[in-house]
């Protein structure tokens, strides 16, 4: 057996952390992101031939999680986390084309994979644990309601999640807001950005920490991002043991999170061809990966809003792993798919070939069709990372009738939902969460 993986920051000023560490922490102490000191390899032969996502995963991360103190616990953290399928679905009007669909999970977008995982290991990591401690999202929508969900009830937690009020989707926002119990949310008069300042201002402010423990569950932790190489494992082996040949993949693409993962899949080994990033408007990567600087700037605001990211957090992962920019620019093409491009390709799928298509996935299939027409006859699978009824107000004018909802989804919108008006200052943050901190101690003596 090789030795354990110790986890190290991308920048370098952080002391090593076990696994549990790492994922209990989130971002490392220097501000950087965790990532393990190499990379291990695998080979199919490691895999069992036609295994679930949960035991493909479980053989996958065994070395990550080799001799931590989680080891034992990786099956049933696998199968706790990975209860729904995320099939490779042929399209049967496109020839060699699949739909990689990671959207079958309780709130409809591929964010469930990495915070249902996150989700069961933090219970794990935390055991039983007199104060409780509050997690903090900023979101632009999905990611606070995939990790409202999979934490909500969990003994020993509070999820706070701020969004920008108006900004979100009028589904998204009722998602958001209808958990209950240990789940609030918080409308934020401002931007995600100061969503993103006002949670990492309390994260930073030990005073604070001292009354009311806080961590954060977003894209960045490794708790999120390792489960989310367990689909694109299982596609590659599924297509490898049927076709005898690599799978190529197209993937939506914002902070780089989940075309992570398909890259370290590869790079461990298993049989995943060409990776392309595709992206909406926002041109931080494919400009990088196109020969120029890394040059994060502000991001604007597209149909595909989850991917509205302008300076890309996993992308000092990314050169971790390849740290030679030429190396780097080898491993992957990234290219920017504009708005109307987004709406044409919803509309064009709909109206000949009755497909539906989220305005993420959108962008995925706009970069087949034009591999297609400059005559590419590779087998391809389109990353689908939502479900269309997720963004109604942008489909369904687009195709003319509405989205069939999926039945998790239509069970959340059924609920009521509320969410509490908040100013867009940290000070108010602050203030609100000693008052919640100083309840739970009233409502604990
Ligand atoms: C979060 C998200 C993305 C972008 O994923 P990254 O890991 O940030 O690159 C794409 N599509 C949807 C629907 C998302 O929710």
């Amino acid at each position: 057996m090789s030795a354990a993986l110790r986890y190290l920051s991308t920048r370098g000023a952080s002391p090593v952390a076990t696994l549990s560490e790492a994922i209990a922490a989130g971002l490392a102490p220097d501000g950087g992101l965790y990532v393990p000191d190499h990379l291990p390899t695998l080979s199919i032969e490691d895999f069992k031939i036609g295994g679930s996502l949960a035991e493909t995963a479980a053989s996958l991360l065994t070395p990550f999680f080799a001799g931590d103190a989680l080891a034992s616990e990786l099956p049933a953290i696998c199968a706790a986390a990975l209860t729904f399928p995320t099939p490779l679905r042929p399209l049967p009007q496109h020839p060699h084309t699949s739909v990689l669909e990671l959207f079958h999970g309780p709130t409809a977008a591929f964010k469930d994979v990495g915070a249902r995982f996150l989700a069961a290991s933090l219970r794990r990591v935390r055991g039983d644990h007199a104060t409780p401690l509050t997690i903090l999202v900023a979101t632009s929508g999905d990611t606070g309601a995939a990790v409202g969900a999979a934490f909500h009830r969990q003994p020993g937690i509070e999820v706070v999640i701020l969004y920008p009020d108006g900004r979100v989707s009028p589904r998204q926002a009722h998602q958001l807001g209808c958990f209950g119990d240990n789940v609030q949310a918080l409308r934020v008069q401002g931007r995600f950005d100061d969503c993103q300042r006002m949670v990492k201002a309390a994260l930073n402010d030990a005073a604070l920490q001292a009354k009311s423990p806080l961590s954060s569950a977003n894209s960045i932790s490794l708790g999120r991002l390792l489960p989310q190489m367990s689909y694109y494992a299982h596609a590659a082996l599924t297509w490898w043991h049927k076709h005898h040949e690599p799978l190529n993949v197209i993937v939506p693409t914002g902070n780089l999170g989940n075309a992570l993962a398909a890259v370290w899949v590869r790079a461990m080994g298993l049989p995943l061809g060409q990776i392309r990033l595709a992206c909406n408007a926002n041109t931080t990567l494919p400009d990088f990966f196109a020969g120029q600087d890394y040059a994060p700037r502000e991001a604007v605001a597209t149909l595909a809003n989850a991917m509205d990211v302008g300076a890309p957090s996993n992308f000092e992962r990314l050169r971790w792993t390849f740290p030679q920019v030429d190396v780097l620019r080898e491993q992957l093409q990234a290219h920017s798919v504009d708005d109307q491009t987004i709406s044409a390709t919803i509309a064009m799928h709909a109206r000949e070939h009755g497909e539906v298509f989220c305005p993420h996935t959108a962008t995925a299939m706009h970069l087949l069709n034009q591999l297609r027409a400059a005559g590419d006859d590779a087998s391809w699978a389109v990353v689908a990372t939502a479900h269309p009824a997720k963004f109604e107000s942008v489909v369904e004018p687009l195709i003319g009738k509405p989205v069939e909802v999926p039945s998790a989804l239509a069970a959340m919108l059924q609920r009521s939902a509320s969410a509490e008006s908040m100013a867009a200052e940290d000070g108010v943050l602050r203030g609100w969460l000693l008052e919640k901190a100083a309840q739970h101690v009233e409502a604990a003596s």
